[in-house]
């Protein structure tokens, strides 16, 4: 397969030519977040994981066993399935599926150091495409630019809430308050911001898709227990939708904060870790069930976000899980609790590694 290699229109028409995602009843939208594979060499594009969704569970439903999704934003979904592709890929990988992505890292069979951790083949990039800002740090601007007058007015005098004792502040690069909900104090930047951004819904402690890219660009996005047998792997690029012209250089400015400006401060890290800052895109490419996409279908309606959630990750037997309120949608109540009927970016990805 020929493509432009890291260049946003080749990922992005690559997504979308690939998306085969369920339409929407009328007037609902969702949004499209995807991880992809680039190797130059082999001038091959792979998505490895692919989600829709814009809900998260209110702090009073998360269930005490935790085992529901609690955040099923397109990114945390997305970044969920890649997660399990790259398990499954070592598991191949291991039972002799050679793979074309991942290697050995040197020293294998050592047990020093980096020996026998696996890694991306030299020159394999990780990119991630949204098809719109992701919440928080790095779309508060965009969003203000189409928000009632009044309601920017109220939203931008709002009073931020004292952080809590868990969180964590990085001196030196977060300002003196630094946690807000949604998008109360939007003027104020670089803020830790929890899900969601309307003011009428629910509390949750989902923190906001742009404080977990910021995380990912830190920690690499294969989190703790992958990182066992995986090195860290940076997102690359990301590439995002729904942006015009006219926003993009206040988008880009917004995200390039978000998403590692406000870390660069971040010390004393371990070895093996650094701050990786993703380049900015964005792409005239239109997702079909994005919300402006739903505005020139429906003028005049008021487009309301998808309930539904898809999670769907490459090389899988399975279809892809549609999720509605953190479970797979269908299973009973009785069956809710019981880890063969859990999607597959399971909450507890350990326990079904050993099924
Ligand atoms: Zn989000």
């Amino acid at each position: 397969m020929a493509c432009e290699f890291d260049a946003p229109e080749g990922v992005t028409s690559h997504v979308l030519a690939n998306a085969q995602l369920p339409t929407l009843p009328p007037g609902q939208y969702t949004i499209l977040a995807a991880f992809v594979l680039a190797c130059p060499r082999r001038r091959v594009l792979k998505i490895i994981a692919r989600a829709t969704g814009a809900k998260c569970l209110p702090a009073a439903r998360i269930p005490p066993a935790g085992d529901a999704l609690h955040d099923s934003h397109a990114e945390i979904l997305a970044r969920r399935a890649a997660v399990r592709w790259f398990y499954e890929e070592i598991g191949r990988d291991v039972a002799g599926e050679r793979s074309t992505w991942l290697r050995r890292g040197e020293g294998a069979g050592t047990g020093e150091g980096d020996g026998g951790r696996y890694e991306l083949e030299e020159g394999v990039r990780l990119h991630l495409y949204v098809s719109t800002p992701p919440c928080g740090d790095a779309s508060t601007r965009f969003l203000a630019s189409f928000q009632d007058p009044a309601i920017a007015l109220l939203k931008d005098g709002s009073p931020l809430p004292s952080p809590s004792p868990n969180v964590a502040l990085l001196p030196e690069t977060a300002p003196a308050l630094a946690l807000a909900r949604g998008r109360d104090g939007y003027a104020l930047y670089g803020v830790l911001r929890t899900k969601p951004g309307r003011a009428d819904s629910p509390r949750t402690e989902c923190m906001s898709c742009a404080d977990k890219i910021a995380l990912w660009a830190v920690c690499g996005v294969q989190g703790a227990l992958l990182a066992a047998v995986l090195k860290p792997v940076w997102i690359a690029s990301v590439t995002i939708g729904e942006v015009g012209d006219a926003d993009r250089e206040v988008v880009r400015e917004d995200c390039e904060r978000a998403f590692g400006g406000r870390v660069r401060g971040v010390r004393d890290l371990p070895v093996g870790y650094a701050l990786h800052e993703p380049a900015i895109h964005f792409t005239a490419l239109p997702f079909a069930s994005a919300r402006t996409s739903v505005l020139v279908a429906h003028p005049g309606c008021t487009p309301k976000s998808s309930n539904e959630s898809l999670a769907w990750h490459a090389d899988s037997a399975s279809p892809p899980d549609v999720l509605i309120n953190g479970r797979k949608r269908g299973v009973a109540p009785k069956h809710a609790h019981n880890a063969r009927f859990w999607c597959a970016p399971s909450p507890l990805p350990s326990a079904r590694l050993g099924q």
